[in-house]
């Protein structure tokens, strides 16, 4: 079940784009999706990501972005209540 509007907020308002790209960080055995992006925040959220992982918010490992048309979600953990919501101020 993926949102339908992108994890960004900017000045409180939530992106009114649909999502392009599924987040997800890939750890040694696993791959947890985080959140959806769309391509005009994609180097937002990675940045984003990359400051949680350091505050060890969310998971460590490589963040990924996948295109969500071609995301098998079997084989992915993780379900819409766990994303990450990205402000913007
Ligand atoms: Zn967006």
């Amino acid at each position: 079940m993926l949102p339908d509007r992108c994890s960004v907020k900017e000045d409180g308002k939530q992106c009114v784009n649909p999502p392009e790209f599924i987040v997800s960080i890939i750890s040694d055995k696993d791959e947890y999706m985080v959140g959806v992006a769309c391509t005009k925040h994609k180097q937002i959220v990675s940045g984003k990501i990359g400051i949680l992982q350091s505050e060890g918010k969310i998971h460590d490992g490589k963040i990924s972005f996948s295109p969500v048309k071609t995301v098998e979600t079997d084989c992915v953990h993780g379900n819409a209540d766990d994303f990450v919501q990205i402000d913007m101020k």
